[in-house]
């Protein structure tokens, strides 16, 4: 085994706000970061772009970008001839599962993670996951997130052998939104290079009327911040 094996983690990062965060602090920690994206199919290319952006700006060890199609299951507003619903009220984007959710979207994206984990001889995934401010998704809950972990224990060769314990880190879990931009603030997040908007203009700004806008936007105000990116007046 390598010296730097165990201080390596793997982290997903979708360019948002939430995953730079949760990368800011697995640094922090003083973990190597090998990150890792997702090319779906996603009305949203957009984020690809910053979660290049962030990957660097963060010394990232590696950053890797896995290409799929989830357009062929579809199903969603992310994926789908759906529109973005925009300019819904709070109480309705804080109840039940929005039509943005994206099938199974996240049990997709941590079994990739799982993959690298096991390749590189990581134990400790980093996820962003948020379930106070984040659009009701299921697998963004702590529940799915220990059935998870349960899970890639019981799934793969380096948990079966015994040798170490694979962990899923989720330290934005029982954050506000608000609370993850302050964190990001002091840790030197540059949120100018995140994107959230689902649904951009064709010149790149964001939306302002979407769920995932009006969270950050919400999110912003509520920390005392503005938010550097650009939006469509
Ligand atoms: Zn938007």
């Amino acid at each position: 085994m390598q010296l730097a094996a165990g201080k390596d983690a793997v982290i997903l990062l979708s360019g948002g706000i939430d995953s730079a965060t949760a990368a800011a602090i697995a640094r922090e920690q003083g973990f190597q970061l090998h990150a890792l994206s997702f090319d779906y199919g996603q009305r949203h290319i957009r984020e690809l772009d910053s979660a290049k952006r962030v990957a660097a700006f963060l010394g990232a060890a590696s950053h890797r970008l896995i290409k799929f199609d989830l357009r062929g299951i579809g199903g969603s507003a992310l994926t789908d001839q759906i529109e973005v619903p925009k300019g819904r009220s709070a109480a309705a984007i804080a109840q039940g599962i929005p039509v943005t959710y994206v099938p199974a979207r996240n049990t997709i994206f941590l079994s990739f993670a799982l993959a690298l984990a096991e390749r590189i001889d990581a134990v400790d995934i980093f996820f962003g996951a948020n379930q106070l401010d984040y659009s009701g998704y299921p697998d963004c809950r702590e529940a799915y997130i220990n059935a998870f972990e349960q899970m890639a224990n019981l799934a793969t060769k380096a948990g079966v052998e015994g040798k170490r314990r694979l962990t899923v880190r989720t330290p934005l879990l029982h954050l506000s939104k608000a609370e993850i931009i302050k964190k990001g603030r002091e840790l030197g997040v540059d949120y100018g290079l995140t994107w959230s908007c689902y649904d951009p203009t064709f010149d790149e700004q964001a939306c302002g009327g979407c769920d995932s806008c009006q969270l950050r936007l919400k999110g912003f105000e509520e920390a005392g911040a503005v938010d550097p990116v650009p939006y469509k007046r």
